[in-house]
């Protein structure tokens, strides 16, 4: 028994560095902010893509097998997501903390209500991105709170020390996020049924919160280009429901949809679906609100 109690100690002290701080290494930017807001500083955070970069065709720099080899604690969106670099950095990283079963192995989309999830067998040479579901959820605010809570419970569980603290932290990110739910209340309401379109169905979880009626994509399938055949349907479906939006991330092909928006009296508006994916939007919660809000102005 005492054997086994020094045993459990050391795993403990090992899951802290020098200064105390859990080291966390997230995907995503929007992992890294949830994450800050629950760890605060007891933990010390890295990401690796960047608000502005597709999601789904990040380039990882080697740098990063180093922070990861250092990790207690590895987070990802799941869902094939990061499908294209995550092995190689964890084979790299050579970390059993942070590989599957390890105690650092944090998939988030286990604690997600995924949507869009195909019931057939899907074939990854049609170019569908999506093989999972669909992997946007942090743009659904109830989805904000199931990430921040299992980063509190992953936290505590590593480090017990600090439980109190990241308790009290997820109850002020709960509070601040529901502050700011009634504030942009009226953007809410304005959305809702309004018709648009949007490139990728990266704003579906954003349309089920927001009731926003999204009536058509640029993409026929997520990460295939549109096909001339394809944007014909959708310039007749926007021209039946009405919707003059075509919302499209930053890294899209604007000139494309800003021909389509033409043919069919409608405008773009360009919408950033992470933090950092334009100049000063730091946190999550600014994120929601600059695309609530811009969303709301544009269908009025
Ligand atoms: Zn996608």
């Amino acid at each position: 028994m005492r054997a086994a109690g020094f045993l459990l100690l050391a795993t403990l002290a090992a899951a802290t560095d020098a200064t105390g701080q859990l080291r966390v290494v997230t995907s995503t930017t929007d992992l890294a902010d949830l994450a800050r807001q629950v760890g605060g500083d007891r933990i010390r955070l890295r990401h690796i893509s960047e608000g502005y970069q597709d999601p789904h065709f990040v380039e990882a720099k080697p740098s990063f097998v180093l922070e990861m080899a250092k990790a207690d604690v590895w987070a990802f969106i799941g869902l094939d997501l990061e499908i294209g670099w995550m092995s190689l950095l964890l084979n790299g990283a050579r970390n059993p903390k942070i590989r599957p079963g390890g105690s650092g192995y944090l998939d988030v989309s286990k604690f997600i209500p995924v949507i869009d999830v195909p019931s057939g067998a899907i074939d990854r040479s049609q170019g569908d991105v999506h093989p999972l579901g669909n992997p946007h959820y942090w743009l659904d605010p109830a989805n904000g709170r199931r990430i921040a809570a299992a980063f509190a419970a992953k936290f505590t569980e590593l480090d017990p020390g600090g439980a109190a603290d990241y308790a009290r932290n997820l109850a002020a990110f709960e509070a601040a996020l529901a502050r700011a739910a009634e504030e942009w209340a009226p953007a809410l309401a304005s959305l809702s049924g309004k018709p648009i379109v949007a490139w990728h169905t990266s704003w579906r979880y954003f349309a089920g919160y927001t009731r926003v009626n999204i009536v058509g994509f640029m993409e026929p399938k997520p990460g295939v280009p549109p096909s001339p055949s394809h944007l014909a349907g959708l310039v007749a479906t926007m021209k039946r429901t009405g919707a003059k939006v075509i919302v499209m991330e930053p890294y899209y092909d604007r000139k494309t949809a800003d021909l389509i928006a033409s043919k069919a009296g409608a405008s773009v508006l360009v919408l950033p679906p992470s933090v950092g994916g334009e100049k000063g939007l730091d946190d999550y919660i600014s994120v929601l609100r600059r695309n609530i809000t811009s969303l709301a102005r544009a269908v009025e």
